[in-house]
């Protein structure tokens, strides 16, 4: 059965915005926020602690039977920092946050993030992990890249994808 409302993925390296924008387009669209860390920790998707990075160990197949039913739903927005893991068929737009080293740098450690974790994604960044990972895993039409460094960015970035889920919708209107 088609969904009534398109699914979305916004990803990008921790400390991009992903968060913040979903929370924001929410608030504005009535799609319902999907925290994919919530999910990993309150359902309990892990194999665990890591303890060097502060960070469970998800269990993919778990995460995704216990997201399944509410994401064949439709209208939901799913916040997560790898998105190659949702089967295609679920997913109609993918938006990749970018900042520079610099801000992401503050972000992070701002968060008091364990060295070798900071490392970790501040190199994931500027290797454009997140990007090339979007763009092998879904058609490059649906794969949007955007810059989150401003405050006026977040709100031009969550007007465009109010004005894509108005198109959405007309095109998907029987
Ligand atoms: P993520 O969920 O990707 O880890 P968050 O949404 O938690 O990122 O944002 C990390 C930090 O950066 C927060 O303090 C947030 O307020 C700030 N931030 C994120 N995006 C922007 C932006 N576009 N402009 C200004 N601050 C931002
Ligand atoms: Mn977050």
């Amino acid at each position: 059965m088609a969904r009534s409302l398109p699914n979305i993925i916004i990803t990008g390296t921790p400390g991009t915005g992903k968060t913040s924008h979903c929370e924001l387009l929410a608030e504005r669209t009535g799609l319902k926020h999907l925290s994919v860390n919530d999910v990993v920790k309150n359902r309990e998707c892990h194999e665990g602690w890591d303890d060097e990075y502060q960070s469970w160990i998800v269990d993919e197949d778990k995460l995704l039977d216990a997201i399944e039913d509410e994401v064949k739903e439709g209208g939901r927005i799913i916040d997560w920092h790898a998105c190659d893991l949702f089967p295609k068929s679920w997913i109609d737009l993918v938006v990749v946050l970018r900042v520079d080293t610099a801000t992401l740098y503050d972000r992070l450690t701002a968060r008091k993030y364990p060295e070798v974790k900071l490392q970790e994604n501040l190199d994931s960044e500027i290797m454009e992990v997140l990007l090339q990972e979007a763009k092998e895993s879904y058609d490059e039409e649906i794969v949007v890249e955007l810059q989150s460094v401003t405050a006026d960015e977040m709100e031009s970035n969550v007007e465009r994808i109010e004005q894509w889920l108005g198109q959405w919708k007309e095109n998907n209107t029987p």
